[in-house]
This record gives C-alpha cells, sequence and structure tokens, in this order.
C-alpha cells in the first residue's frame, strides 16, 4: 500500500507522532493500573497490598518473561471491587489515551481476573462500559470493548464468562484471548471462539508474542480470528507472512512491552518496520501502558527513534490502526480525512 505523504521536516517527527490522530487495538485496561491509582483503590476498599509503597510497586516492575509480569499484574487488579473501581481505572486510561490523539479505542478486559475473586460481571462490565459512554460524551473519543478469555484457565471457564456476560451482550464488540501463550495453544479455545461467532461477535487473539508461527495459523484457522494481537513472531515463517500480507491481516503490535518482556532486547532491533516493509497490516500499540513504561504515544516515539523510521512510516501506522478498528467505513473515512489534514498542516511548516 503506497500513500502520497507529504515531506515532513525530520525534527516536527516526534511531535507529529503525538499529533496524528490514531486508533488504539490492544490495550488490557488492567494493564492500565498506575500504583498510584493501585494504592488509592487499596486504600478505599481495605485491600492489603504486598508492597510497602508506591516506590516499592513500581521497582517490582523490573520482568524476564511474560508469566513474571503476569504475577504483578493479577496482584494490582486485585484492589478492584466496585463498579466505581472499575470506572475509575478506565477514565483514568481513556484521559490519557485523549491526551495522545487516540481518536478511538478498542479495550480488552479480563473478567476471569475479578469474578474469580467473587467481583460480579454487572460490576465489571457496567463499571467500564459507563466510563467508554462518558468519555465519549465529554471528551469526544470512541471507545468500546473486548471481553477477553485468559487462556491459563481451562475452556471450560472460558465458556461460562462467555454465558455469564451474554446479558450484557450490547455493551462489548467482540472476545479475545490473552495471558500466558506458551503451552496454551489457539486450539484449546475451538469451541468458545465457534460460539463466539455465532454470537456475532468480533474475534482476536493473542498469538506469536512468545509462542510460535504454528500459534499464528491456529488463531487463523481454527478460532477463525480478524486480527492477530502481537505477531511478532510471524517473520519466523516465510509462508505465513505472504499470507499475512496477501489478506492484510491486521497484527497489533506493542514495541514497549515486547523490550520490557525480553521478546525483544533492544527497541532499535525491533522487527516493526520489517514487518510494515513487507506489507503486512502492522500498527503500534501499548499492551499494559502502567507496567511497560509508556503509553501509546511513548510507543511511537521511542520506536522511531530507536528504528529511524520517517512521516511514511508515521501514516501507514495510523492509516493502519484506523482502518483495522471494528467501526463503519465511513467512520474510518472521516478519522482519516482527519489524518489526512494534519500531515497537511505539518508539510505546510516546512
Ligand atoms: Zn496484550
Amino acid at each position: 500500500m503506497n500513500h502520497s505523504v507529504p515531506q515532513i521536516e525530520a525534527s516536527s517527527l516526534p511531535q507529529l507522532l503525538r499529533a496524528m490522530p490514531k486508533a488504539e487495538l490492544h490495550m488490557h485496561i488492567e494493564g492500565s493500573l498506575e500504583p498510584e491509582l493501585i494504592f488509592a483503590l487499596a486504600e478505599r476498599n481495605s485491600v492489603k497490598l504486598p508492597y510497602a509503597s508506591v516506590e516499592a510497586l513500581r521497582a517490582a516492575y523490573a520482568f524476564t518473561d511474560l508469566q513474571s509480569f503476569l504475577d504483578i499484574y493479577y496482584a494490582g487488579a486485585s484492589v478492584l471491587l466496585h463498579e466505581q473501581d472499575f470506572y475509575d481505572m478506565a477514565r483514568a486510561y481513556l484521559n490519557r489515551a485523549v491526551a495522545d490523539n487516540v481518536v478511538h479505542t478498542e479495550i480488552f478486559f479480563d473478567p476471569q481476573t475479578h469474578t474469580e475473586r467473587g467481583v460480579s460481571m454487572e460490576t465489571v462490565i457496567n463499571g467500564l462500559y459507563r466510563a467508554c459512554r462518558d468519555a465519549q460524551i465529554e471528551q469526544g473519543i470512541s471507545a468500546s470493548l473486548i471481553l477477553s478469555f485468559l487462556r491459563h484457565l481451562s475452556e471450560e471457564s472460558a465458556l461460562q464468562t462467555l454465558e455469564a456476560a451474554l446479558p450484557l451482550r450490547d455493551r462489548f464488540i467482540g472476545v479475545g484471548l490473552d495471558s500466558s501463550e506458551v503451552g496454551n495453544p489457539p486450539e484449546k479455545f475451538a469451541r468458545v471462539f465457534a460460539r463466539s461467532r455465532e454470537l456475532g461477535l468480533h474475534l482476536v487473539a493473542h498469538a506469536g508474542e512468545e509462542g510460535p508461527p504454528a500459534y499464528i495459523w491456529g488463531a487463523l484457522d481454527t478460532l477463525g480470528v480478524e486480527r492477530i494481537d502481537h505477531g511478532v513472531q510471524s517473520e519466523k515463517d516465510e509462508q505465513l507472512m505472504q499470507r499475512l500480507v496477501k489478506e492484510q491481516i491486521p497484527l497489533t503490535v506493542c514495541p514497549l512491552s515486547n523490550l520490557k518482556l525480553c521478546v525483544v532486547d533492544d527497541l532499535a532491533d525491533h522487527n516493526l518496520p520489517r514487518l510494515l516493509k513487507a506489507g503486512l497490516k502492522v500498527m503500534i500499540n501499548s499492551d499494559d501502558p502502567a507496567y511497560f513504561g509508556g503509553y501509546v504515544n511513548e510507543n511511537y516515539t521511542q520506536l522511531f527513534a530507536a528504528t529511524g523510521m520517517g512521516a511514511l512510516e508515521a501514516y501507514q501506522l495510523a492509516r493502519n490502526s484506523l482502518e483495522a478498528s471494528f467501526v463503519s467505513d465511513a467512520q474510518k473515512a472521516e478519522w482519516i480525512a482527519r489524518l489526512d489534514e494534519t500531515f497537511a498542516q505539518f508539510a505546510a511548516k516546512v
């Protein structure tokens, strides 16, 4: 895909990356819980935390792999008990998203992390949904919810979770699959994805973050997903690369997450520029921004600084994010027109 992108001064690039309208399609709301909010909610709900202070909690954010992160992530989520807690968490993220010029976000939430602690499905979904609705009205950001199944738990548990959420079916647009990838292949969740498809839900799944390309094939062929979350391991399989290009299957890549969880050793070596050049429909997202050192604009600016990508790539990535979102074509066209306008404004400054 080749778009004609106007000439932009290299020195304006960081500002352009921040200003351009974009969608965020891979962000776990529980992963947006900042240590300050964790401590505030712990106090409000009289929950005892295994960390003495905000600083001690932040210091524990030194991860060696996905599992070392997940252990702390679940401890942080334990402070969420009431509908207002879920509301406050989501509004805090949405404020950050608005500041980053995110025009649309599709937010993952993990009901099993909460229902297993005795919090009801209604509490979780209603709090998050109300936050999305209020942010739309008050701040103009479009936001919807994707219910994610925890893949380290059984498919039976996922099926029960889906059934429990059905009375609130109008409050989420799709289902996803996250948590510990290796050893939990997509095939384990074939039935719950088939059931979700029957219900008319959008389907996405994490695949090829740490897991092999076979998990990406499985997510596409067995689960029938419309987008792959992460997918950075696809580069190991030439045939898979060709298919992802041919079918223009979006990959929601998360650079700072890959760095923090040691999927890559150095941001300069991240394969996103190569995937983009090969014609894959990739885009940039923040995954769990409170834990991985930055919200979406930080992911853009740090990756661009490390890899030397320029305005053309910026345009392609932002446009991909808008095109890969689950909204109407008319809505996408409106946002892409705003993207074009932003680029034209920056070109005029030269
Ligand atoms: Zn993720």
